[in-house]
């Protein structure tokens, strides 16, 4: 009786994970940007509508905009020239440039569809406009990558695989582990697409991309020499995205048409 109960589960199961495999294969697509082939549920204009909407409460949850308009308007201007310079100017996404007040978050952050957020702790701590540049070009990044959305139609599959694990023989767990694992190795790649696309835009914008570099070792200094678990689970280490950085440096400076990875 066990086991005859333990065969349908099994079925169960694997019929689950069927459909959860079979849509992912077709939720596949290429991004015209990067090249890369990856799972997405959603189209542009909702990635678009998602970050409208959601901005507001990112700008409220570090202290709302900054009240200085002429630090806002220089950051407008470098984020609007390398879109203006670069393949992001043909993609659908509007894109946003956001100064926020937080003086002691050093951060930076895009929303899917092209909201843009740098702390004035991080705008602070910068060095120079090629910096700023460097910071933006990752976030812009983030969006023509589409890295909001893959992971929303990730999650989306790890789950149903973890509910068909669960269903078919308590498998649930591991599976779930394997999920989170991928979300995770799905983070540290965004971060790496992002810089290397960080990098092709200051270089059209002609800005300095050595300077990339710089804000590299601004985030290593404000991580310190504690550098909690999370950030070292879910982000490359500063030290690897240098080296990555450098590399996309030398490949675009030898030729800044060729794209993808
Ligand atoms: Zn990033």
């Amino acid at each position: 009786m066990r086991s005859k109960n333990l065969k349908i589960r099994l079925l169960i199961g694997a019929a689950i994970a069927l459909f959860f495999v079979f849509k992912r294969c077709s939720q596949q697509e290429v991004n015209p940007y990067t090249g890369r082939t990856q799972t997405i549920s959603m189209s542009s204009d909702e990635e678009i509508a998602i970050g409208l909407q959601s901005a507001p409460q990112m700008a409220q949850q570090h202290g709302g905009l900054y009240p200085n308009n002429e630090y806002q308007a220089f950051v407008d201007n470098v984020g609007n020239k390398l879109i203006n310079n670069s393949i992001a100017k043909q993609t659908p996404y509007k894109y946003e440039f956001h100064l926020l007040a937080d003086p002691n978050t050093i951060n930076a952050f895009a929303l899917p569809g092209g909201q843009v957020f740098i702390t004035y702790a991080l705008f602070s701590k910068l060095e120079n406009e090629d910096q700023l540049a460097g910071v933006l070009g990752h976030e812009i990044g983030h969006v023509l990558g589409r890295h909001s959305a893959e992971r929303i139609a990730e999650s989306d599959y790890w789950q149903g695989l973890a509910t068909a694990g669960s269903v078919g023989a308590d498998m649930g767990e591991m599976v779930a582990g394997i999920g989170q694992n991928t979300l995770l190795t799905n983070g540290r790649d965004d971060e790496l697409e992002s810089d290397d696309l960080g990098v092709l835009f200051m270089i059209k914008a002609g800005y300095n991309p050595e300077e990339m570099i710089g804000v590299m070792e601004i985030l290593k200094a404000a991580a310190g020499p504690n550098r909690i678990p999370e950030f070292q689970s879910t982000h490359p280490d500063p030290d690897n995205r240098i080296e990555k950085i450098k590399e996309a440096i030398s490949k675009y400076k030898k030729n800044p048409e060729i794209q993808g990875f």
